[in-house]
Parts: structure tokens; sequence; C-alpha cells
């Protein structure tokens, strides 16, 4: 069954015939060219200090048969951008999701992040210049870009802490502070940073202060003071850099959108993201529950004189797994038409049910097939503890859970309580009248 047969029926009439095509084409491309080429770029990186000065020769050639394929910048939707290759978020996400089988399908593709979300900025708010000097690039995947917003020094999942200090002095900005978890920030290809700063700490509305400019990697008085690792992972050549600025200058042209905009930015620039992370998520789910199956079916490998897959309690892991995974497909996609029927901000709601609901769903699947592993599931010898380690960072990055569901939380109680509270009342009261007028007496105390 072709990945366009097995669309939810619920998302069948907003895919086009065009865009089935190309989820077919997507499908071959990745399981029959990029995973089996997953282990050739891992070894191409090779170890040590290398890792981080290295491309390798088996992305650039999939580069290649990638953009011959149509397969290139799906992820910029096409009532939003001119620029993409004219998908939906639905359509995407659905190709994103075959993407997220493999390590390196989304940057063969040129729809890996962060450059994803920079695109998206760039197009959406940069000027003609800084679209010529930097979104052309990034289009053809020449070079790659890194989003620096994150702090050590402060709670940065609340963004109005954001320190690094950005002052106006003639002609120039100057930019003091550090970041880190700047992902991308390691790969040599690497040549822009974003970067989120406050031109004016002092502004009464704190979501006026900040502003985000655009910085050449390697200015004078950046230093990448080291690469941070994820559960021992250190994701080279990409990475996340832990970066120093130290009296750093670039043009007053370097600003996006003005003085004073950050927020609108990192607003417009996490939604569509959001759903391509858990896109991906998805994929991954669907990676590891076939390898639980071929383990579980594995004749060599018995226990107590049956496979594993003779066992109840392991058809009931798969058929969780098989539930679960379809049921945070759906969230998904759903997020994906209501962005495609308004924008990320009219599904606010549906984004942060996704960002929440995914990762968590996911993480308890892998986890499932770790275990149906023994020992080889925490190991190299199964792509599950890599899968394991990046997805659950998704439950922190792009702001932790606690944060999206506080404000689901919020909105959800503010826009329902007094309809329900007079609704439940109402029943109540009639209730009442019901049984008096039937001859008995009301029980309720409530
Ligand atoms: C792999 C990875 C890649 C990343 N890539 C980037 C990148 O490219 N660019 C970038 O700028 N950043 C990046 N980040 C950083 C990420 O966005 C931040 O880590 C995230 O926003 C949380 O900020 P913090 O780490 O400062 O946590 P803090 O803000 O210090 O929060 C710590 C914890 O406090 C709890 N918490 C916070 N608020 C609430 C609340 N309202 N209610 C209850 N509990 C709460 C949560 O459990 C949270 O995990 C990345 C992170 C990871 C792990």
């Amino acid at each position: 069954m072709s990945a366009s047969t097995r669309i939810p029926p619920i998302a069948q009439p907003f895919v086009s015939e065009r865009a089935k095509k190309t989820l077919d084409l997507v499908e071959e491309f990745v399981e029959k060219d990029c995973i089996p080429a997953d282990a050739v770029f891992s070894a191409e990186l090779g170890e040590g200090e290398k890792r981080w000065q290295t491309t390798p020769v088996v992305m650039e050639q999939l580069k290649e048969k990638a953009k011959k394929l149509g397969l290139w910048n799906m992820f910029l939707p096409k009532n939003h951008f001119t620029q993409g290759a004219g998908f939906t978020n639905l359509e995407y996400g659905l190709m994103a999701e075959l993407l997220g089988k493999s390590k390196i399908a989304s940057e063969a593709t040129n729809n890996a992040a962060p450059d994803t979300g920079n695109m998206e900025v760039l197009a959406k708010y940069g000027n003609d210049a800084q679209k010529q000097q930097w979104l052309a690039p990034l289009l053809e995947g020449k070079i790659r870009s890194a989003f620096l917003m994150t702090e050590p020094d402060v709670a940065s999942s609340d963004a109005t802490n954001i320190e690094l200090n950005i002052r106006r002095e003639g002609n120039e900005y100057v930019l003091n502070g550090s970041k880190w978890w700047s992902s991308g920030a390691g790969d040599p290809r690497c040549q822009i940073y974003l970067v989120m700063g406050k031109t004016d700490p002092n502004n009464s509305d704190t979501y006026k202060q900040q502003s985000v400019v655009l910085v050449p990697a390697g200015t004078r008085g950046i230093t990448v003071q080291r690469m941070l690792h994820v559960y021992g992972y250190d994701d080279a050549p990409h990475g996340h850099g832990h970066i120093v600025f130290n009296n750093v200058r670039v043009p007053l042209s370097a600003m996006i959108l003005g003085e004073g905009r950050g927020f609108e930015i990192i607003q417009g620039r996490l939604g569509p993201g959001r759903i391509h992370h858990a896109m991906r998520t998805i994929g991954a789910a669907e990676k590891a529950l076939e390898w639980m199956i071929a383990r579980v079916n594995d004749e060599k490998k018995q226990t107590f004189g049956k496979p594993l897959s003779a066992h109840g309690v392991i058809l009931e892991w798969i058929a969780k797994s098989r539930i679960e995974v379809d049921a945070a497909r759906l969230i998904v996609l759903n997020a994906a038409i209501k962005i495609d029927q308004g924008n990320a901000k009219s599904a606010l709601k549906e984004i942060a049910q996704a960002k929440v609901l995914v990762p968590q769903t996911v993480l308890t699947i892998i986890d499932r097939a770790v275990q149906a592993y023994g020992a080889a599931g925490v190991c190299q010898d199964t792509p599950l503890a890599y899968l394991w380690a990046g997805i659950r960072t998704l439950r922190i990055a792009d702001g932790p859970d606690e944060v999206h569901l506080q404000q689901l939380g919020r909105r959800e109680n503010r826009a329902r309580k007094d309809a329900v509270i007079a609704k439940l009342k109402w029943q109540r009261e009639e209730s009442e009248r019901l049984l008096s007028a039937a001859g008995f007496k009301p029980k309720s105390h409530l």
C-alpha cells in the first residue's frame, strides 16, 4: 500500500492529485535512498573534531536527486508563500511524516529545521535585500542557518526574560550576551544567525522590548564556546551551540521588520514549525513500530519456546501503538487543516494540542519497541535510542509542555466557564422541576 492510499479518510478531500503523486515519490525516496544512506552519513562524519568540519558527500548526492525529483522546499505553504513547491500545510504534513523516518531526509529535501522556520521568517518579514542575501541561498540549500533565542542565564520559556543586549551606536547595532541551544550553529555551512535580543529593555510594554537581527556567523566578537550534547548525542554536524557575543557589530540594515517587533516574529515563526516536528515524530513512531514488529517475529530470538509475538502482552503493545499513532496523526492533520483554512494564529489551540500530545504518545511507543529488543534496544544497533533522545527534547524545545498546557487550559477555561455554569444550573433546576412534578424529592446537594 503506497503512502497516498494510506491517507486517513478525514484528510483525503483536502489532498490534491499532484500532492498524492509527490507523497508516493517522497516515500520511495525516503525508504530506498535516505534510510539506507543514514549509516553512510554517520560513517562519513567520522569521529572527533572532524565531525564539525565535514559535510558528508552522501548528503549533497541526495540533495541533487531530491531536486531532480521535485522534492524540494515542500514546507512553504502555497497559500502564504510563492517560493515553495506549492503544497498546503496538510499535504506537506503527510510528506513530513515520511521524512521523519530518516535522520537525513529532511535536510536532503531542504525541509530541515531550523532553516525552515528561518526561511519562513525571511520570506514573511525580510526586506528585498535580506531576502536576496539570505533567503535565496537558503532556498537553494547552499547555506544553513540558526535561530538564537534561548539563553543560559534566564528561564527562556518566558521569552520576555531574554537579555542579550542590542544597542544602537551610529550606523550599527552592538550585541552583547550569550545564547545556548543554538541548533545548527555547528554546521560548517551555517552562515547566518537570526538573533533575538533587547533593543529597548526599559519599554513599559514588555512585548515591545525585543528585536531580531541578522548576524553572519563568524562576525568578530562571536565565540562558539562549546557544542551541547543531547543525552550524549552531539547531533553533528548540525549540533547545538553555546555562543557568546562580545561587542558584535552589525549594520542597521540587519534588523528584521523593525525594532521592538521580535515577539511578532517569533510567534509567526513557530506555528507551522510545530506541526512539522509533530508530523516527523509520527514518522518516527511508525519506524519504531516497524522495528518492534521485526524483533517480535524474529524466529532466532525466542523466549520460553515461542517468538515474542506469541506472547499476548506483545500483541497488546503492537495494538496499542497502532491505536495511538493513528490517533496522534489525526490531531496533527486536524491542526494542519485548520492552519490551511485560516492561518497559524487561528489554529493556536490545535497546534498546541499536537505539540503536547504527539511527543508524549510517541515516546511511549518507542519505549515499547526498546523493551521488545531487550538490551539491544538501548544501544546503537537499532535507531530506537537515538529516536527516543531526539523526541524527548520536543517536550522542552519550542516551549515546554507546561507552558502550552497552561495557555490551553486558560483559554478553554475562560471561553467556556460562564456558558457551562449557566447550562448546568439550568439543567439542575429543570431536573428538580421534573422530579417535583413527578412526585419525587430532589436529591443533589450541588
Ligand atoms: C534539542 C534542543 C534544541 C533546541 N534548539 C533551539 C534553537 O535552535 N534555538 C533556541 O533559541 N532555543 C532552542 N532550544 C531551547 C528551547 O527552546 C528551550 O530550552 C525552551 O524554550 C525552554 O527554555 P529553558 O530551557 O530556558 O527552560 P526554563 O524556561 O528554565 O524552564 C524549565 C522548566 O520549567 C517548567 N516551566 C516553565 N514554565 C512553566 C509554567 N508556566 N508552568 C509550569 N512549569 C513551567 C518546565 O517544566 C520547563 O521545562 C532547544 C532545546 C533543545 C533541548
